[in-house]
């Protein structure tokens, strides 16, 4: 693909993360599900092509529930997903159509897209969305997805299906939003020398080593999952952003160009440009 600097991006993806969009009492963020609506609809009606990659649904459900933490078994999990993946779209569907904008729900499963000929399915339904300027709100399908020997029907996480949604999509920014500014060189929770990367052209060992490993986090979302992710959109060398996703509308800024958060993108992308 081409070399598409931020402001001449025309087709996105965003991730949302559970930490955005369920408050620490276990309650719905309404606020930033609104503002979310707002901003993606406004972005699609100024032109732009609009891909959410939401998580939430295990939040949700544990909310509808009234469970302040996730059931031990898998299958509970799973039947808790349902639940809450049905509230969610259902909020968001409320909230979209208050701006007069149609969302759709798109739930894949590994297999899906590893096996070509659905995975066209995939790649046509998200194509057919856009061109309808319907905004698609996908996530995993987690009340079917588990880890099985020989089927693989595991993402791992939204990080990464929101770099493999970018990669089918072909889109030229993924920015995700999470509950911390950026990749920052140590831990900024433990660490008060720790600095925020801006740009970064390359997973260095130096940086997987800052990001701490697996199963290490700053904040709730996992950096090296973050890095992870990374990695498939250096692959296919399109670009993404790691923002704060507290206020959603600061996606309006990303695309102004302003400098936030930390850009992940090759050294042949010149700012500015
Ligand atoms: N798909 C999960 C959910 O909607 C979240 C997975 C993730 O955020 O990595 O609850």
């Amino acid at each position: 693909m081409s070399r598409t600097s931020i402001q001449s991006v025309k087709r996105l993806v965003v991730k949302v993360g559970t930490s955005s969009l369920i408050l620490p009492n276990g309650k719905i963020n309404l606020r930033a599900i609104d503002q979310m609506a707002f901003t993606l609809t406004t972005l699609n009606n100024q032109g732009y092509e609009v891909i959410l990659v939401s998580s939430g649904a295990i939040g949700a459900g544990l909310h509808q529930l009234g469970l302040d933490k996730r059931p031990t078994t898998i299958s509970r999990q799973q039947a808790v997903a349902a639940i809450g993946q049905s509230e969610l779209i259902k909020i968001y569907n409320q909230r979209f159509q208050y701006y007069n904008q149609t969302s759709a729900q798109v739930l894949l499963t590994r297999d899906v897209v590893d096996y070509p000929e659905s995975r066209k399915n995939v790649i046509n339904t998200i194509q057919e969305l856009l061109e309808m300027k319907v905004i698609p709100i996908i996530n995993e399908n987690d009340s079917v997805a588990v880890d099985e020997l020989d089927h693989l029907t595991k993402f791992g996480d939204n990080d990464q299906l929101s770099a493999i949604v970018a990669h089918l999509s072909d889109a030229d920014l993924l920015i995700m939003l999470s509950d911390i500014d950026g990749f920052y060189s140590a831990n900024p929770n433990t660490d008060k020398n720790a600095t925020l990367y801006h740009r970064i052209t390359d997973i260095t060992d130096s940086l997987e080593a800052a990001a701490g490993g697996e199963g290490s986090r700053f904040g709730t979302g996992g950096m090296s999952s973050k890095l992870k992710a990374a990695k498939r959109i250096f692959a296919r060398d399109s670009q993404m952003i790691l923002a704060n996703g507290e206020e959603p509308s600061i996606i309006f800024d990303i695309l102004e160009g302003q400098t936030i958060g930390t850009l992940f993108a090759s050294s042949t992308y010149t700012e500015g440009d």
